[in-house]
């Protein structure tokens, strides 16, 4: 049986304002742990979050270099769960109704020719802060929680590890070019969740995927995605396929 991939990408990119998204509270890397903290990113009772205007208009820079909607009305929604780095209990995210909609990003082929993958969304959201583990005990920084996020979802268009490389290394380009995030990621300021899934060719409906996490280099994008087709393929081939491929989050 000949196999199609089927590959859709969710990018979290740092935006590079120099202040917190709904505090002042400076966003610099590398700081002494929980110096850069006050009430609202603390999440201290009582304390209410105002918007920085800077990570609104980097969105919108971002939305228009891919000819996308602007959403003139655009809004915030708690995000509820529990872990020690997101001090609040929830994350501050946009769900309904995100700064952006319906963009596209064209990938160039060596060949010359170009394909369009469409973005479907891209919201803004707060970074959580850090659990960092020495041997049985665990420390929390909070000095990343709060930092701006701009989480850009593409459409499931990608057919190849080499389709996700190429658009992430364009999206990459394209928020270095704007200004609006240093998107390394050794220090994760660009970082990559990618879902997989395959599909008997000429089929056009969507599979069970996987969500693989934790991808923060090019190459490794691509082994992963490679490793992840492969385990599915296999999984089909031995008639293990609804047993060995479930929605789940796989880390690299
Ligand atoms: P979630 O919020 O649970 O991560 P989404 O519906 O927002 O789920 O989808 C996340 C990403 O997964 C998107 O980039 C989308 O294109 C991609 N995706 C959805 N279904 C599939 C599939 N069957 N195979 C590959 N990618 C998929
Ligand atoms: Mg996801
Ligand atoms: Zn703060």
């Amino acid at each position: 049986m000949q196999f199609e991939v089927v590959i859709g990408l969710e990018v979290h990119a740092q935006l590079n304002t120099k202040t917190k998204i709904f505090c002042s509270c400076p966003t610099s890397f590398g700081d002494e742990p929980n110096t850069n903290v006050c009430e609202v990113c603390l999440g201290l009772p009582g304390a209410l979050p105002v918007l920085n205007k800077e990570s609104v208009k980097k969105s919108i820079a971002f939305g228009t270099a891919i000819n996308s909607k602007i959403n003139q009305k655009s809004i915030f929604n708690r995000k509820n769960y529990f872990y020690p780095d997101l001090p609040k209990g929830y994350q501050i995210s946009q769900f309904e109704i995100p700064i952006v909609e319906a963009g596209e990003i064209f990938i160039d082929f060596e060949d010359g020719s170009k394909k369009r993958i469409g973005v479907t969304r891209a919201h803004l959201e707060e970074d959580a802060g850090k659990n960092i583990h020495h041997g049985n005990v665990s420390h929390v920084d909070l000095n990343r929680a709060g930092t701006p996020l701009l989480e850009i979802v593409s459409e499931p268009d990608m057919r190849s590890a080499e389709e996700a490389v190429l658009y992430l290394k364009k999206l990459h380009a394209i928020l270095r070019y704007l200004d609006i995030s240093d998107a390394n990621m050794q220090e994760g300021s660009f970082r990559c969740d990618a879902n997989v899934s395959i599909r008997p060719k000429g089929d056009s409906k969507l599979y069970t995927r996987a969500e693989i996490k934790n991808l923060n280099s090019f190459k490794f994008i691509q082994k992963a995605i490679e490793y992840e087709v492969e385990r599915q393929v296999e999984a089909w081939e031995d008639g293990v396929y609804e047993k060995e491929v479930v929605q789940e989050t796989r880390l690299y």
